[in-house]
């Protein structure tokens, strides 16, 4: 059956919608990317599970993604159908220091729902721009915390197609990673536990938190955010800079001069582009500092 058809066939079956050859580029932050053979924007949990159900009869790969914001998706785009767990699946509510929200919510909102109830512990959440399944998936976090230190717990649609909760313990959160990564499992709603604390503080650390922030990364073209995770006790752009890689440029994509582990889109970057110049300073770092830089960008789809 052609994707055309197949198309028709899961539009009919759930509330959100179905695109056929959507270009990746749209809903990667690095805008790269090639098409998705289908592109589901589920409307709530159980077009989740119909999706699920639906490829597992079809014999149809799935690949879920979030906001795109640590993705580097391939030239040739992504075979099966791409499920973007994001507005369908967004929503907060705060219940004294506990916060609920859909796996589509995004981090800055989560923040600034935590601010307006004088709940802490969200203040990291504030400039990273990923949905929160992402963020739980990758662990993310920034100088002043990260997602293992506040989340509880989160609801999972499981391999064997059932919503399932899933404890903090059980998810194998280290530096920018979790257990979640590549298993089949899709997170659809989260649970969050805070404390209490002064809402003029949070504003106040939130604001010179994100003024840091905004001087230290690079602004004005697409890029991913960290490219490479930091090397225990050391930091990537640091090693990267010390071999001279900023600045360093294949096709339109360069090293940033700001800030060395962020590589921007100048305009019309290829996937190869990008992975061309990662292995350049993979290998500039190794042969300088014998240090193997493992990416924290995800990469995903075919050449
Ligand atoms: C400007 C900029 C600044 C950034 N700053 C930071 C920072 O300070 N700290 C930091 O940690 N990161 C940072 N990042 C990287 C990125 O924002 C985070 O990793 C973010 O948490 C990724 O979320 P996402 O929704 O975009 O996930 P995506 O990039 O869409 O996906 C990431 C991974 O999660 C999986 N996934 C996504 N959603 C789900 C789901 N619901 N269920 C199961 N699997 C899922 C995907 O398959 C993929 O493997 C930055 C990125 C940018 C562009």
């Amino acid at each position: 059956m052609g994707y055309t058809s197949l198309a028709g066939e899961l539009q009919s079956l759930i509330r959100g919608s179905v695109q056929t050859n959507e270009p990746m580029k749209k809903h990667t932050t690095w805008r790269i990317g090639g098409n998705a053979d289908l592109f589901v924007d589920p409307g709530d949990k159980e077009d989740v599970r119909r999706v699920v159900e639906f490829v597992e009869k079809n014999d149809i790969p799935l690949t879920v993604i979030g906001n795109g914001s640590n993705l580097l998706v391939k030239d040739g785009g992504i075979r099966g159908v791409v499920l973007k767990v994001g507005r369908g699946l967004a929503g907060i509510s705060v219940e004294g220091t506990t916060i609920k929200a859909g796996a589509g919510t995004m981090l800055p909102e989560l923040a600034a729902a935590a601010r307006r109830a004088g709940v802490g512990g969200f203040e990291f959440a504030a400039g990273i721009p990923g949905s929160l399944g992402g963020a739980i998936v990758m662990n993310a976090g920034a100088v002043n915390g990260c997602v293992a230190d506040v989340l509880h717990s989160i609801e999972v649609l499981n391999e064997h197609n059932r919503f399932v909760t899933l404890n903090k313990e059980e998810l194998g959160f280290a530096y920018r990673t979790s257990n979640l990564q590549g298993k089949p499992v899709i997170c659809v709603s989260t649970l969050w536990q805070g404390y209490v604390k002064d809402r003029g503080l949070i504003e106040q650390e939130t604001r010179d938190y994100l003024l840091k922030r905004k001087a230290a990364q690079p602004q004005g073209y697409p890029n991913a955010g960290s490219v490479f995770k930091n090397p225990a006790g050391d930091y990537a752009g640091r090693l990267i800079e010390a071999c001279g890689g900023k600045g360093l440029r294949v096709g339109d994509a360069q090293v940033s001069t700001k800030h060395a582990n962020w590589i921007l889109n100048l305009g019309n970057a290829t996937a190869r582009d990008v992975l061309t110049l990662i292995e350049k300073i993979r290998k500039m770092v190794q042969d300088r500092f014998g240090v193997d830089l493992h990416l924290e960008v995800r990469v995903l789809g075919e050449d």
